[in-house]
């Protein structure tokens, strides 16, 4: 059977729906709901990262497992300057059939979906779709990939190595709003179960991921160990050094806040949590926030207030 006419867009649009336009992360369950004119259709591989279903010329999906903090992500070290992401071949030979499929969708100029593992046990996967293979770079086995949604540069991206830095910025920003952000958000949502750390309220729609050390910062990394999950007004205490959070998951609330006096949000949303500890963490250890990076903020805390901490 010839890949049916529609199904790629179909799908991308599914999952678009499915994920709040890439936001929520899917089960693989979940993915397996897809239907196609009322059949249902496979998008995610089991075996191998590359789903290239039986006649199609081109592979429709692959995908990157969930690495636990101090493992690397297999395309993390490889994003280059100029914003494009490295998946790399299945195996050492290029006519493997899967890395056929991923070539044969590069010369087609096909859209393809991407599954980014960000939890186990239930694994979860958060999409990223559509994803456009630009070049294939056969000295170094594997392929470099742009997370755009439209596909009009796609030539310019095509043609040779050098791009222009418009073109490169362009490809970076998408490549953090497209996949970075959203990625972490899921990774330290799921390790927190969906709990802010400081007071414990559980609506997802009401929380953030927090960076503990900002990720502008030299040390500000993406990565659920610089990461907490907190709610809105939390997390923009944080940021704006009215809460700080000692490395011993201690929480402070800056001094001059504690003697003010206002309604019940100063009072049971701040001030009574001055020292308390933390009231939700990830269950393993390795997902807990490294211990450097809160001793950065804490002593960022410190000198913003002054040493204005009771
Ligand atoms: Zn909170």
């Amino acid at each position: 059977m010839d890949e049916p006419l529609g199904l790629r867009e179909s799908a991308i649009e599914w999952l678009k729906e499915r994920t709040s336009d890439g936001l929520e992360p899917l089960t693989r369950d979940e993915i397996l709901d897809f239907r196609f004119r009322g059949d249902s259709f496979t998008l995610q591989s089991t075996q191998q990262g590359i789903r290239k279903p039986r006649g199609f010329d081109a592979a429709l999906s692959f995908q990157t497992v969930y690495r636990m903090p101090g493992q690397k992500r297999p395309y993390e070290d490889d994003i280059g300057a100029d914003g494009l992401i490295r998946y790399a071949w299945r195996g050492d030979d290029p006519n493997q059939p899967e890395n056929r499929g991923l070539r044969r969708a590069m010369e087609l100029r096909l859209p393809l979906i991407w599954f980014v593992g960000v939890a186990m046990n239930p694994s979860r996967f958060q999409v990223i779709a559509p994803v456009y293979i630009v070049r294939e770079e056969v000295q170094h086995r594997r392929f470099a990939m742009a997370p755009v949604e439209e596909t009009d540069m796609l030539p310019d991206m095509m043609t040779g190595s050098v791009m222009e830095e418009s073109l490169r910025r362009y490809l970076r920003r998408e490549t953090k709003v497209r996949l970075h952000q959203p990625v972490f958000r899921s990774t330290v949502l799921t390790a927190y179960e969906n709990h802010c750390a400081v007071c414990n309220l559980a609506h997802p729609q009401l929380l953030d991921a927090a960076h503990i050390v900002p990720d502008r910062d030299e040390l500000g990394i993406a990565s659920v160990v610089n990461g907490m999950a907190m709610c809105k007004i939390h997390h923009a205490a944080f940021d704006s050094f009215f809460l700080g959070i000692r490395p011993d998951h201690v929480v402070q609330i800056r001094k001059d806040l504690l003697e003010e006096v206002d309604g019940p949000m100063l009072r049971h949303g701040l001030q009574e949590l001055h020292g308390k500890r933390l009231m939700a963490l990830p269950k393993r250890y390795t997902e807990r926030p490294r211990l450097d990076l809160l001793e950065n903020a804490f002593e960022k805390f410190k000198s913003a207030t002054l040493g204005d901490v009771a």
